[in-house]
């Protein structure tokens, strides 16, 4: 899956290094089967590339499998706004995207 713009910037040298550390830190096999990979993926557990303390090390397949709900979830909202279906607050609209991302305005609402 290719790496959308707005989140390239976390996928610097910084970045880099601590893949390589988690990756041999795991033994150098895929987390989830157990299975040594030609090309092991370090992947965001919580969806959020800015969040790097949730990572596990996951071959393609398992991560693959490990974000597909979080895809299609996103495919089917994105599919409903489009067509006009999308009736969500904002507060349930922006819910799978880390706060930080979300406007100021809702972040300071006082919610209780
Ligand atoms: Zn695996």
């Amino acid at each position: 899956m290719p790496i959308r713009y707005d989140n390239r910037k976390y996928y610097d040298a910084r970045w880099r290094k601590l893949r390589l550390l988690v990756i041999e830190a795991a033994g150098n096999v895929c987390e989830r089967c157990g299975k040594p990979h030609r090309l092991l993926n370090v992947a965001h557990l919580q969806h959020d590339p800015a969040d790097q303390r949730f990572l596990a090390v996951l071959c393609p397949s398992c991560h693959s499998r490990n974000d597909t709900p979080q895809r299609i979830a996103m495919t089917r909202r994105t599919r409903a706004q489009k067509r006009g279906q999308l009736w969500l607050t904002d507060e349930i609209r922006l819910a799978p995207f880390p706060v930080r991302t979300w406007p100021l305005w809702l972040r300071q609402m006082d919610l209780f």
